[in-house]
Parts: C-alpha cells; sequence; structure tokens
C-alpha cells in the first residue's frame, strides 16, 4: 500500500471512530452477542440478522469504548453486511493476521477492498495492548453467529 493510501486508510478510522455507523439497536436481528474487554473497559453488543442462505443481510452494535473499539467496530458493520458465515470468519482470521502477525490469510476468498480496510485498523499491532480493543468487535460477531452469547478478551 503507498503511503497516501494508508493516509487515507488512517483518516478512514478516525472518522469512523468519531462516527461509528451503525451505532443502533434494530428492530429485527435473530443473533446477538456481548462482548467485553476488561483491560480496556470497551463494551458492545453486536446484533445480526442472517437470511435462511447464511448470508449478513444486516450488522448493527451498540457500545461505549475507546476510538479503536468503535471504529472497528463500525468498519465491521459495514464490511461484513451481504457476506456469508464463512466469508465473514474468512475475514475475522484475515484481520487476527493482520492485527497480530498470527495465523495465515487466505486471500483467494477475500475482497482486495475489505482487507485494505481491515488494514487501516492493522497499525495496532505496533501496540499489543490495543489489539484487544482492535479484535473485540470480530470476537463479538464470530460468538453472535456460534450461538454463544457473551465473549471476553481476558
Ligand atoms: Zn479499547
Amino acid at each position: 500500500m503507498s503511503d497516501d493510501l494508508r493516509e487515507l486508510y488512517q483518516e478512514l478510522v478516525l472518522d469512523h471512530g468519531r462516527h461509528p455507523r451503525n451505532r443502533r439497536h434494530p428492530d429485527s436481528f435473530n443473533h446477538e452477542a456481548f462482548g467485553k474487554n476488561p483491560m480496556c473497559g470497551d463494551a458492545l453488543v453486536v446484533y445480526l440478522m442472517l437470511d435462511p442462505q447464511g448470508v449478513v443481510t444486516d450488522c448493527a452494535f451498540m457500545g461505549e469504548g475507546c476510538a479503536i473499539s468503535m471504529a472497528s467496530a463500525s468498519l465491521m458493520t459495514e464490511i461484513v453486511r451481504g457476506k456469508t458465515v464463512d466469508q465473514a470468519n474468512a475475514l475475522f482470521a484475515a484481520f487476527q493476521h493482520l492485527a497480530t502477525g498470527e495465523g495465515e490469510v487466505d486471500e483467494s476468498v477475500l475482497d482486495e477492498d475489505d482487507l485494505d480496510r481491515l488494514q487501516a485498523l492493522s497499525g495496532v499491532r505496533q501496540f499489543p495492548i490495543r489489539v484487544k480493543c482492535a479484535t473485540l468487535a470480530w470476537h463479538t460477531l464470530h460468538a453472535a453467529m456460534q450461538g454463544e452469547e457473551m465473549v471476553s478478551t481476558e
């Protein structure tokens, strides 16, 4: 990624942190989970609407936390919409890889634009304590899709 593009994406993260998208309680949803990151105090609920084919037709969240956790949740709700559960899990794995350097990314199943957006948050890699802030929403999404009610990054 070029420096210009990197800057653009960092601005994207700041913007999502200040003005989170899909921070609302949806009228209808069929999956939800609560996630917390006690290290920082981030706490959020992720709401999901999955259609019978396992496609995310709506994703929203409610909660409070630091700018990174809110920006990550906001970006996530935009990225996973229209994705299947498998694609969303692949994105989660890719993001964990970008944020921690652990695991591997199967880029063949991922959209380049989505990867670039996730890359924007991967600057947290330099700040291990922030990784949990950035991945909280994704852990919570994963829990919701698995039918688990609660997840803690502790
Ligand atoms: Zn945080």
